[in-house]
């Protein structure tokens, strides 16, 4: 298991790094013969470098291979710093969600922007679009069933089809968003509503026959056009086989998970899942109760770093109190970040993939998670 191995050329890969706190998630994709994609961005905390680029390195691979880069959504844990992984790139086309498209968003952006906290989401997003702007390249806006990348290779079609924004989504943010910039809020404390989540951009990966599908943060929703509903009505899914590999949206979070879109969409017990874990305020996901749920659907479930680690210790009252009275400040230690490394070999058809993990990375022990 040696992470500076790179794949062989007919190998493609599915690489999920991040977890933990302060981290967030990016995926690395090698879609054969040396082409690179990126799925958002996350960053090493030490060195402050893109995790995605930092794995490239390993593997001596140049920048100027990454074909696309892709933000899901435009969360904090997604789009930290990806002006910088964009800039890194020079070749790579760059997408966004077409949800995103309105001049309400456009509004939203600027007054959010502004505002002073440790990261802002906002105020990267505006980065993005003003180095765009000023460099030339493009930031391309997709929406439902679009084809983002084709190669054939060992003759089969490799292919990246996007599963969302549909137009239902586009209208229900623009009316949303125009309501919400209707009242008078605060901007410093009040989170956009609808979530950023809901114009995630899922997407799907095809290599022949095999389907990989990639679920960013989309959620589950009543309405039967919005969130992973809209989804299931992609047009890319006809004739899709059901996927051997799942990127579970939201970090693994309750609300995206819908048994029946795993049903339809996801091999069971054949496929293997990864979800990258996240902290966000007191709650550490995926929650034990859905990595239950996950593992009773697959076996083969990896979290980019071991969720329950990151529970506040609760020390007896006694040496609690001596600790306040020494006035020691305990700082957890974010845990390291870690990689889920997915392998197939798509020249020989009865391959069969292979899984290897760095970092705090873990496989899940389903048999015993009750
Ligand atoms: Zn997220």
């Amino acid at each position: 298991m040696e992470i500076n191995k790179p794949p062989a050329v007919s190998e493609l890969e599915i690489s999920i790094l991040g977890g933990g706190k302060s981290y967030g998630e990016s995926l690395v994709l090698h879609l054969g013969n040396n082409e690179w994609g990126v799925i958002d961005n996350c960053n090493n905390q030490k060195t402050r470098k893109p995790l995605a680029l930092e794995y490239l390195d390993k593997l001596n691979v140049p920048y100027e291979k990454v074909v696309f880069i892709i933000c899901t959504h435009w969360h904090q844990d997604h789009i930290t710093r990806i002006t910088s992984l964009f800039k890194q790139c020079p070749n790579a086309e760059f997408y966004i969600s077409d949800a995103l498209n309105c001049k309400e968003f456009e509004h939203y952006i600027c007054l959010k922007s502004n505002i002073k906290s440790n990261f802002n989401a906002a105020g990267e997003f505006k980065k993005l679009v003003e180095y765009a702007q000023t460099s030339n390249r493009k930031l391309t806006r997709v929406t439902q069933d679009q084809l983002l990348y084709k190669n054939v290779f060992e003759g089969k079609d490799i292919e990246l089809f996007t599963l969302s924004p549909n137009e239902a989504t586009k209208k229900y943010f623009e009316k949303s968003l125009s309501n919400f910039l209707a009242e008078p809020t605060d901007l410093s404390t009040v989170a956009v509503k609808p979530e950023p989540n809901l114009q995630s951009i899922v997407s799907l990966l095809k290599a022949g026959s095999h389907t990989f599908l990639l679920g960013a943060d989309m959620e589950v929703v009543a309405d039967n056009d919005l969130g992973w509903k809209g989804v299931i009505n992609s047009k890319a899914l006809t004739n899709s086989n059901k996927s051997i590999y799942f990127k579970v949206p939201h970090h693994g979070s309750e609300n995206g998970y819908d048994e029946a879109i795993w049903n339809k969409l996801v091999l069971k017990d054949d496929s293997i899942v990864t979800t990258t874990s996240i902290i966000t305020g007191k709650t550490t996901l995926p929650t034990k109760q859905m990595t239950k749920t996950i593992c009773d659907f697959s076996y083969d479930f990896y979290i980019t770093s071991n969720p329950v680690e990151t529970k506040t210790i609760k020390h007896p009252s006694k040496i609690q109190k001596f600790i306040n009275f020494q006035g020691i400040k305990i700082t957890k230690i974010p845990f390291e970040f870690g990689q889920i490394r997915f392998r197939l070999n798509i020249r020989d058809s009865s391959a069969k993939p292979t899984t290897e993990l760095f970092g705090a990375s873990i496989k899940v022990d389903c048999a015993n998670n009750s």
